[in-house]
C-alpha cells in the first residue's frame, strides 16, 4: 500500500484535531442559520463526515460532482457539472466542503454558479490548501501545504489510495504516470 508514498504530509491525528477544530468554529458562525454542506464528490467523503460530527447544528448535507476544464480551451471559470444538488439552494447558508485547493478554479466557478442559484451566503472549508494558490481563499483551512501532489484521505492517485487514513505526499518517480 505504501509503496508510492513519499513522506506523511498530514498524520490521522492531525486531522482529527483540524476537524475538531473547525467543526467547533462552524458551530459557532453558524449558529440560527440554514446551514447546508455542499460536499464536492469524491474526494470531501471522509472530511466531511469527520467534519460533520463536531458541528453540533441541524444541518443538511448535499453532494455534487463537478470537473473543471483546467487548460482546455474553455474558460477557467467554466466548471461541468455531472451530479447536482437535489434541492434549490435559494436564500440558504451554503458550506462547500473540500478536500483540496489547487488552484482554486473548481470552487471558484462553484460559488459563482452557487450565486445565480440565489444562495443567502456561501463559503469554503476545506481541509488542505496549496500555498501558490492566490486565486481563492477558504474561510476555513485545516492546512496549508506545499505544491506537491498528495493523496489519501480521501484524494485519489489514478482513482486509488483514497482509503489511507492520511495525507501522503507521492514519490517523485510517480508523478506524471
Ligand atoms: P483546483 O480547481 O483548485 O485546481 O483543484 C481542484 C481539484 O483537483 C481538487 O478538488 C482535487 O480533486 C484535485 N487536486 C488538486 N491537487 C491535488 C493533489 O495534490 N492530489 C490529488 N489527489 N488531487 C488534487
Ligand atoms: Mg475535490
Ligand atoms: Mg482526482
Amino acid at each position: 500500500m505504501n509503496n508510492v508514498i513519499e513522506e506523511i504530509l498530514v498524520s490521522e491525528k492531525q486531522i482529527a484535531e483540524a476537524c475538531k477544530r473547525l467543526g467547533s468554529e462552524i458551530t459557532k458562525d453558524y449558529e440560527n442559520k440554514d446551514l447546508v454542506l455542499v460536499g464536492l464528490l469524491k474526494g470531501c467523503i471522509p472530511f466531511l463526515s469527520d467534519l460533520a460530527k463536531h458541528i453540533e447544528l441541524p444541518l443538511e448535507v448535499q453532494y455534487m460532482i463537478v470537473s473543471s476544464y483546467h487548460g482546455g480551451t474553455a474558460s477557467s471559470n467554466e466548471i461541468q457539472i455531472k451530479y447536482d444538488l437535489e434541492v434549490p439552494i435559494k436564500d440558504r447558508d451554503i458550506l462547500l466542503v473540500e478536500d483540496i485547493i489547487d488552484t482554486g478554479q473548481t470552487i471558484k466557478a462553484v460559488k459563482k454558479l452557487f450565486e445565480t442559484r440565489g444562495a443567502k451566503s456561501i463559503k469554503v472549508v476545506s481541509l488542505l490548501d496549496k500555498k501558490d494558490n492566490n486565486n481563492l481563499k477558504a474561510e476555513y483551512v485545516g492546512f496549508t501545504i506545499p505544491n506537491k501532489f498528495v493523496l489519501g484521505y480521501g484524494l485519489d492517485f489514478q482513482q486509488k489510495y483514497r482509503n489511507l487514513p492520511y495525507i501522503g505526499v507521492l514519490k517523485k518517480e510517480f508523478y506524471d504516470k
